[in-house]
């Protein structure tokens, strides 16, 4: 943790030199696009886009799990969409899985889970689970990606943004053991270069 505060003491220093570019985030934000995305510590969104500050709201949890609208619902991830889209009036949301994924291995073996109780309810909010004999794991974050990303598609402020014309979306899948990014050609279960 040492190297992190430090890193974070000297922050404010090593970008001493884009202060006009800090200093207008101050004016209010308008990001390009919803990046959704695991907690997974070597997914790292603003490295994998190049986005600079502002350009991207960022909505990450464990598995990048986006339950399906329910309008009784308390729901963190709802409400965070429902901002991008009517507050922030993002054009795109991606929906980004990745390989070597421990909330997607969950869904497909919760062996594992008995002493996670909070996140096996969790991932109850994936709309799928086990009974899915894929042994390829990479196979199984496409799935399931595809899955959440028809999930966001149940949102009200969602479904009307799309209806306009507005509001664009991507099921993505990122190796983390090379860094490529696959994109879902949409209609099809197939991922192909971005
Ligand atoms: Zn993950």
């Amino acid at each position: 943790m040492q190297p992190l505060i430090d890193h974070a003491r000297g922050f404010a220093g090593a970008v001493a030199g884009r202060r006009d570019e800090f200093a207008r985030l101050g004016d209010g934000q308008k990001p390009e696009a919803l990046f959704i995305s695991c907690s997974d510590s070597r997914v790292m969104p603003a490295l994998i886009t190049g986005a600079q500050p502002g350009q991207l709201f960022e909505l990450r949890n464990a598995g990048n799990i986006v339950p399906p609208h329910r309008s009784d619902a308390s729901c963190a991830v709802a409400g965070t969409v429902e901002f991008a889209v009517r507050a922030l009036g993002v054009s795109d949301i991606v929906v980004c899985g990745h390989s070597h994924c421990g909330a997607v291995q969950g869904l497909l073996n919760q062996s594992g889970l008995s002493v996670m109780p909070q996140v096996r309810r969790w991932l109850t909010q994936a709309g799928h689970g086990t009974g899915h004999s894929e042994v390829d794991l990479d196979a199984a974050v496409m799935r399931h990606v595809r899955t959440q990303l028809d999930h966001v598609r149940t949102h009200p402020c969602v479904v009307e943004g799309v209806a306009a014309g507005t509001l664009r979306l991507h099921a993505w899948f990122y190796r983390v053991t090379t860094g490529e990014v696959l994109a879902n050609e949409p209609g099809t279960p197939n991922f192909l270069p971005l």
